[in-house]
């Protein structure tokens, strides 16, 4: 998902299952128990319960088990532990009693008894319907699941997880198929045994099962092979269309052009189309969980507005899996994360995505121009700009994930994803400009993400690392650009590339495609830039930006607009009100419920409506085009 300095330019390879385990493997005073077994019982998944069994080889004393807390792909301690139930222990048949720990939830204490070499672990995971705010136990409904195995697993205190070895196998309910990343050692009926397999590398690769799955193979042509595989509730909800398939096929070809490697033995991109799970997209070396609404692909505003999934999730093979900030880079999933890169492991992802989301047909250019519009016109208008700097949204990262929608303008937001993309924006067209347009931030990933091919690696990196490859491309004082950048507390948006790249950002009443379709899909309306105001389509506030027409009116989040000049309310109304401001004297008059007390707004404001978008600067260079650009010829993938 999907946040710095010190000399070090001279990088280490590790191979996972290898890697980060050397300052750790100081601290373990004996080597790893042999493998692990873990065997999941998804019969149940149905009703929503998951049954799991772990045989860990131990010594007699004091064991600590821990359950997974730091998830990699979450930057945040969110390993749903809350789910967990059923759990025992036991040895010889014999049942083994446990202590959680009082201080750590996520560790379980016991005593391995005299004589004992092995003991066994039960346990169940509760799986959830989707709710409002993130929940990582909702995987799962009557038709389908996705198996994230740190919701099932536990391993032992005192050795990296990339040392440990597991054997891990599932059963599935009668007829269900299944999709992975992870090599299948055997199969009998609906019991799959898989590879043995390093610990952290298996909760690097998900299970996708159910009754309704289809396999696209993507690409043929390009190796290592690389396949869509669909689940879905519903058997028609399977067919991908036609067109589609063609562009995540040149996505394929793209992401080879730009990377020129592969860390990966083969790649999955694991599509879930249902709404009985959360909704997400989560980045692994081998696989993609990408969780989006079942009628996405066949509804045009859903899938514009999803169309940069695949991308996203895809360069985080390369930007975030074999690339790693140090401090995103721990030894197993109980040290704490450090998010300071996170601008560059998910806001370079995001900007890598929105270019190969053009250059593989999934939106046009013109489509291009009119989200990178959005997003300057969104950060632009971020009052918490003025107190919390870029930097610190990424620091504060596992605090920002989980907050929800209402007062982010004030707040603020997971904004090293979009605020990230307008820099490296910038950063791309400062390149072209310095080097008359013979480099770009293509020359970049192709030093950054380059060889050595094959199985899953991490190459960590820091900020120094980060201008220094910069500055092999074009030198520059690339650390007091991205830094002035990055720590910036003024009130606009970097919107450099933008302007650098021969365009210029306008508005007027023509709506922003990605704007109306959001607004479509969610059934609300955007006001950012006229007003500064975010509702839902019943009326309630989602957010009022301070220091604009709506919230100096006294219209503040979670307030439910109930009349909008006398009538009632609905988005059409509220619309109506904003365009018509223009040619009226009179203020947008609001009635709204504060809980069950009725307040009267008068929103001083006579601009009418104001949407963004990019209009092009004559005579400029176009870097910004230029960045959309195919580099493969149209077809030559086939
Ligand atoms: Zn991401």
């Amino acid at each position: 998902m999907t946040i710095q300095s010190g000399i070090r330019f001279s990088l280490t390879i590790f191979v996972i299952g290898v890697c980060l385990a050397l300052s750790a493997s100081a601290r373990a005073k004996t080597p790893p128990p042999g493998p692990i077994t873990i065997s999941v019982d998804a019969t149940d998944a149905p009703r929503r319960v998951l049954h799991a069994k772990l045989q860990f080889p131990a010594q007699p004393g004091p064991l600590t088990l821990y359950y997974p807390k730091w998830m990699p792909a979450d930057h945040s301690p969110d390993g749903p532990i809350w789910n967990l139930a059923g759990l025992h222990f036991s040895s010889g048949g014999k049942e083994i009693p446990w202590q959680q720990d009082d201080a750590d939830m996520y560790a379980f204490n016991l005593d391995v008894p005299a004589g004992a070499n092995s003991i066994e672990a039960s346990l169940d995971f509760l799986l959830s319907p989707p709710g409002p705010t993130i929940d990582f136990s909702a995987s799962g409904a009557a038709k389908l699941f996705i198996l994230m195995w740190n919701q099932v697993a536990l391993y032992p205190k005192g050795w990296p997880a990339a040392e440990l070895t597991y054997n891990p196998s599932l059963t599935l309910p009668n007829g269900w198929k299944f999709n992975t990343a992870l090599p299948v050692a055997s199969q009998s009926g609906n019991s799959i045994t898989f590879s043995p397999v390093a610990f952290d590398l298996l909760i690097d690769s998900p299970v996708q099962a159910g009754e309704f799955t289809r396999v696209y193979p993507l690409n043929p042509a390009i190796k290592p092979p690389h396949e869509l595989d669909v689940l879905s509730d519903d058997a028609w909800a399977l067919d991908v269309p036609p067109a589609l398939l063609e562009n995540y096929s040149r996505l394929v070809a793209e992401a080879d052009a730009l990377y020129r490697s592969h860390h990966y033995r083969d790649y999955h991109f694991l599509l879930t189309l249902s709404d009985n799970t959360m909704g997400l997209g989560q980045e692994h070396h081998e696989s993609s969980d990408d969780r989006i609404r079942q009628h996405t692909l066949l509804d045009p505003n859903a899938r514009l507005l999803e169309a940069g999934l695949f991308p996203h999730e895809f360069t985080h093979s390369w930007n975030g899996q074999f690339r790693r900030p140090e401090g995103l880079a721990t030894p197993d999933f109980q040290q704490p994360m450090k998010g300071e890169l996170l601008w560059v492991y998910e806001g370079l992802t995001e900007f890598l995505g929105e270019l190969l989301t053009a250059r593989s047909g999934l939106v046009t250019p013109a489509q291009a121009r009119e989200h990178f519009a959005e997003t300057a016109a969104m950060l632009d208008h971020r009052a918490g700009r003025r107190w919390r700097s870029l930097q610190n949204t990424a620091n504060a990262a596992q605090i920002l994930y989980f907050s929800v929608s209402e007062w982010s303008s004030y707040r603020r937001s997971v904004d090293f994803y979009p605020e990230a993309v307008l820099i490296w924006l910038d950063v791309d067209a400062t390149i072209r400009k310095l080097t008359n347009d013979s480099r770009s931030m293509d020359d970049f990933c192709h030093a950054f993400y380059a060889k050595p091919d094959g199985e899953p690696v991490i190459k960590t990196y820091t900020f120094d690392d980060v201008v220094a490859t910069l500055n092999g491309i074009a030198p520059y004082d690339w650390r007091s650009f991205l830094r002035e950048r990055l720590d910036s507390t003024g009130p606009h948006a970097p919107i450099g590339g933008i302007t650098g790249g021969g365009w210029q950002l306008v508005y007027n009443d023509e709506p922003n495609e990605f704007i109306a379709a959001g607004d479509a899909e969610a059934g609300g309306a955007d006001f950012t830039s006229s007003i500064g105001l975010h509702v839902k389509g019943d009326g309630t506030v989602i957010d009022a930006i301070p220091g604009m027409p709506a919230f100096e009116a006294g219209i503040s989040p979670y307030l439910k607009i109930v009349a909008v000049n006398g009538r009632q309310f609905s988005v059409d109304e509220l619309k109506r009100a904003v365009h018509d401001s223009k040619s009226n004297s009179a203020p947008i008059k609001l009635s709204a419920l504060n809980a069950n007390t009725l307040e009267s707004h008068e929103i001083q404001y006579h601009d009418g409506n104001r949407y963004p978008h990019l209009v092009r600067v004559e005579g400029a260079p176009d870097y910004l085009d230029e960045a959309l650009k195919s580099l493969t010829p149209a077809g030559a993938h086939q």
